[in-house]
């Protein structure tokens, strides 16, 4: 796209200007979105009541996508940069004490109640200014983020993302990692690669007391669980983050004196690095299926890939880091984990950036985190994520522009 008139500087001042007032009007009603929606959390899958309901706050119209999914459009055609928001919710019972508390055993404890009434406020108020926007802005309310298949699959598999020239995709995520109220974004790999693995083992078994006539798979299955750790030091470069966690490992019925027949080990594995990945992917293989063998034992290695790593845009955030200080955001350090989140499906494919939007309390004793029953991030943050995406959205503009 040719540089536009739109997105020279003084034309973006003026449209953050206009676009931060609209804002801090409709934050109130944004705030009566995220209480609706905290208050009536659904599962991955079952989103579609909070897209109703989100639908009907932006009043914009959306178009159905990935099941439960919504996708819209506003501004001009051509190319578009893409604000994401998740719906679904967690199978944990609140413990928060908030009046707006879930009561139905699901709740919101990743913070997407909050990304969503931001990405209704920015819209809302994009809305008042559509003819200013100098590229599209493509709202996506994603629905199951949490669980396998992911939304972010489905989303990008649907052709949509093409058919809107989506050419930036923008994210954000409250995190008790960063301080409270700052926004972390560095440039590269901010998030793993997760894939997880089962490995099946299989044997005769046997009576307890006569092992030297039977084949007993616990001791292949106790000892490939201590290897696995073996496997990351022994493959891949200290210098780079690599995680195996072995989550689970069962084998036989429960008795003290049968030699199991089966059993069976589920792990995940966190990369940075796709050569590490496929390294250590292999590595699992032949430990697992080479132990089995010592063992007289046979195992079955099955891998499945869940998640390419999360990497953030060079340019995008060198874009983006001025806006957040113009919109009254600090900017913390670089955060970056072993974690995962399904919009590496995005950053897999297109520039993108997924900012971290601080929850963590000076002097809190103890952090309360993600995915805890306790976690409720303040109604501010409501406005300071609705401040991210408008940042993001403009230092999409400009490398849309400059490209
Ligand atoms: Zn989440």
């Amino acid at each position: 796209m040719a540089p536009s008139p739109q997105t020279d500087p003084t034309a973006l001042t003026a449209l953050r200007e206009a676009w931060v007032a609209a804002l801090e009007e409709g934050l109130p009603a944004a705030q009566q979105v995220r209480e609706r929606v905290h208050a009536d959390p659904h599962l991955s899958g079952d989103e579609e009541p909070t897209a109703t309901l989100l639908a009907e706050a932006m009043e914009l119209d959306l178009e159905r996508i990935a099941g439960t999914g919504r996708i819209g459009r506003l501004g001009p055609d051509g190319p578009a940069v893409m604000l994401r928001a998740e719906m679904d919710a967690l199978p944990l019972t609140e413990q928060t004490g908030a009046p707006f508390a879930a009561t139905t055993g699901a709740m919101h404890a990743c913070g997407h109640d909050v990304h969503m009434a931001a990405l209704v406020a920015v819209v809302r108020a994009a809305r008042t200014l559509e003819a200013d926007l100098p590229v599209g802005l493509v709202p996506l309310l994603q629905p199951r983020e949490e669980s396998y298949p992911f939304g972010a699959v489905d989303v990008t598999a649907s052709g949509r993302l093409e058919e809107h020239r989506v050419g930036v995709a923008v994210g954000a995520h409250v995190h008790a990692g960063v301080p409270l109220g700052e926004v972390a974004i560095g440039a590269g790999v901010v998030n793993a690669a997760a894939d997880s693995f089962v490995v099946r083992f299989r044997g005769t078994g046997g009576h307890g007391a006569y092992p030297h006539l039977g084949q007993d798979v616990m001791a292949a299955v106790a000892t490939t669980a201590l290897g696995l750790q073996e496997v990351v030091r022994r493959t891949v470069d200290p210098m780079r983050p690599c995680v195996l966690t072995v989550g689970h490992l069962s084998a036989g019925p429960e008795a003290d004196n049968v030699l199991p027949e089966t059993g069976r080990i589920l792990g995940t594995l966190r990369t940075v690095d796709a050569d590490d990945r496929a390294a250590v992917q292999e590595a699992i293989e032949t430990l697992a299926t080479r132990t089995a063998e010592a063992h007289g034992v046979v195992a079955e290695v099955e891998q499945t890939p869940a998640m390419p790593v999360l990497a953030n845009d060079e340019a995008l955030v060198g874009h983006m880091t001025p806006w957040l200080e113009e919109l009254g955001v600090p900017v913390a350090a670089p955060m970056r984990s072993m974690g995962a989140d399904d919009f590496s499906f995005y950053s897999d494919r297109l520039p993108a950036v997924m900012a971290f939007v601080g929850t963590r309390r000076e002097g809190e004793d103890g952090v309360v985190g993600l995915h805890d029953a306790r976690f409720l991030p303040p109604a501010e943050l409501v406005g300071t994520v609705a401040r991210v995406m408008v940042s993001g959205y403009l230092a999409g503009a400009q490398v849309l522009s400059d490209g």
